[in-house]
């Protein structure tokens, strides 16, 4: 059953939304996925979700700056697609019930500047990397996984002092909203909401 229904679209200007799996440039499996599916460029939200988001608006009209939205909801069929060109432990969760994404109650985003250039962090959102992109999708991930060691909350590295500056002030201004980081602190990009696994958030379906 489609449950869209209860779910807020995220379209205030204070937010950019460009949702890596929608297209090509920025997306790991290299695959327009959402796309292919009639999903497009949508970030769906849980209302508990967009309530916690819009409290980043003083913020964001005091500094000019806005948050780019890289993935919100994932349609259960769209994580089944994106673990099937992926189908390796560690990058999708192969149950998708076991994805906040999947229940619309995660966001990836990164902070991007008044004048349009997002901020450096230690990786790009994803762990994004072409080179890496390729090997992935040729199914060597060995290299990939050393890389995203850098994506974690705990990468520490004397010579990219902004970057992790950066990190850590997204991580404090979305804990001061209320959210949370991905458990095992491998992404610096994601948040969700303190119970965003609870079954209470249905599983969001195209179909
Ligand atoms: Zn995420």
């Amino acid at each position: 059953m489609n449950n869209l229904d209860g779910l807020v679209k995220i379209t205030d200007p204070h937010f950019i939304i460009d949702l890596m799996y929608a297209g090509t440039e920025h997306n790991m499996t290299g695959v327009a996925v959402y796309a292919d599916l009639g999903w497009g460029n949508q970030a769906y939200v849980h209302p508990n979700l967009w309530q916690a988001l819009q409290r980043l608006i003083p913020y964001l009209d005091k500094t000019g700056r806005k948050l780019k939205i890289y993935d919100a909801c994932r349609p259960v069929e769209a994580h089944e697609k994106l673990f099937a060109l992926i189908p390796q432990d560690g990058f999708f969760i192969a149950d998708a019930s076991r994805s906040p994404h999947c229940r619309a109650t995660a966001v990836d985003v990164a902070l991007v500047e008044k004048d349009g250039k997002e901020l450096v962090y230690p990786t790009l959102v994803d762990a994004y990397d072409e080179h890496f992109a390729k090997e992935v999708q040729s199914g060597n991930l060995q290299g990939f996984f050393a890389y995203l060691k850098q994506a974690s909350h705990n990468y520490t590295n004397p010579d990219m002092p902004e970057a992790i500056n950066n990190r850590n002030e997204l991580r404090k201004l979305m804990e001061d909203i209320g959210l949370v980081p991905v458990p095992r602190l491998h992404e610096w990009w994601h948040y969700e909401l303190p119970d965003a696994r609870s079954e209470k958030y249905p599983l969001i379906r195209l179909g």
